[in-house]
């Protein structure tokens, strides 16, 4: 009888501290797993790193059979990282678990309990987030409620990457070769059968985030403009909605000149109208703008990431380009 797999893909970029730290806790969720009677692994995915992150990847392989490798040839970002991590996993299903134990492994059974019961995608909800600054805390949870307004397909809030996928997931989720991975949207966007566990996020345990308030902005954009055109039709209403007021400001403007003459004044006013429009058009053609550059990175259709190097005796590996 063929033993039911698991692969917990890590994406890491400049973790070699964390990484030491965290791989014993995960080596004895590996080894529980397996008194349960489940074939489980760990897949590392190093992002780029210039810190010795894959040095320490690999003396960490060297000693334990169950855990392979993968090096991207740059930084590519997380989300690209795990998705190159989970293009891997073609037996069984993955486990996605940030480097910097954040997320603890500790719970991963329970994660495996609920996949065994037939869910596809089993999410880690956080209850608290310790070691965050308020105001990381305040624009995620303000974020978390915009894009659950405008996107069509489930983003439930305050849940990360820290989830299970069934094989089935995994095989949707690998269709899906869009370049400005919205992963917490795409999730969703898959479907079938979805149950959140609540959890309480830690704080890191070595090294910092690589989420500052640019990167954090810059993907709340990515998460909006992947999942919802509600800009581009905003900016159609602001521009109804000022043809409407420059309309009724015109027949005043006429209407006056008609009754009392026209004297040539009204700079202020004149200035006020300009300033307004123009800024409006160059908000509208800044939204139009991002949509447009998101067509153009597809339309180029280079491949979402490049393996350096693949040490595994557990996954087949990829073949070339991606
Ligand atoms: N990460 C990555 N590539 C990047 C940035 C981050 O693989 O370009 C990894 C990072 O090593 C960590 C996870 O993504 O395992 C989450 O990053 P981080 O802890 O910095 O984010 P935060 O938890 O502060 O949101
Ligand atoms: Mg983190």
């Amino acid at each position: 009888m063929t033993r039911p797999r698991l692969t917990i893909v890590i994406a890491a970029f400049d973790e070699a501290r964390a990484l030491p730290r965290l791989q014993p806790r995960l080596a004895a969720v590996l080894d529980g797993l397996d008194a349960d009677g489940i074939d489980a692994g760990v897949l590392y995915v190093d992002d780029g790193s210039g810190d010795g992150t894959w040095e320490a990847m690999e003396v960490i392989a060297a000693a334990d059979a169950r855990v392979s490798l993968l090096r991207l040839s740059r930084n590519f970002g997380k989300e690209v990282a795990l998705t190159a991590g989970l293009d891997q996993v073609t037996d069984g299903a993955a486990m996605i678990l940030d480097a910097d134990g954040q997320d603890p492994p500790e719970l991963i059974p329970q994660f495996v309990a609920r996949w065994r019961e037939g869910y596809d995608d089993v999410h880690g909800t956080r209850v608290s987030r310790a070691g965050e600054s308020w105001a990381k805390k305040a624009t995620a949870h303000a974020f978390y409620r915009v894009i659950q307004r405008l996107a069509k397909t489930p983003v439930p809030a305050d849940t990360g990457d820290y989830r299970l996928l069934s094989p089935r997931a995994l095989d949707a989720l690998r269709q899906i070769r869009e370049r400005h991975r919205f992963m917490k949207g795409l999730f969703g966007w898959i479907g079938f059968n979805r149950i959140a566990i609540p959890y309480e996020r830690h704080a890191r345990i070595a090294g910092r985030s690589k989420f500052g308030f640019w990167r954090l902005w810059n993907f709340a954009i990515d998460g909006v403009t992947s999942f919802s055109t509600a800009p581009l039709r905003l900016a159609t209403y602001v521009g109804l909605a000022t043809a409407c007021a420059a309309f009724v400001f015109a027949l005043w403007v006429v209407g006056k000149a008609m009754l009392y003459g026209d004297a040539v004044a009204g700079w202020p006013t004149m200035m006020a109208v300009i300033l307004f429009l123009g800024s409006v058009q160059l908000v509208a053609l800044g939204v139009i703008g991002e949509y447009l550059g998101r067509l153009y990175e597809e339309s180029k259709r280079r491949p979402l990431y490049l393996v350096r190097d693949w040490r595994s005796s557990r996954h087949p590996g990829p073949e070339g380009l991606h």
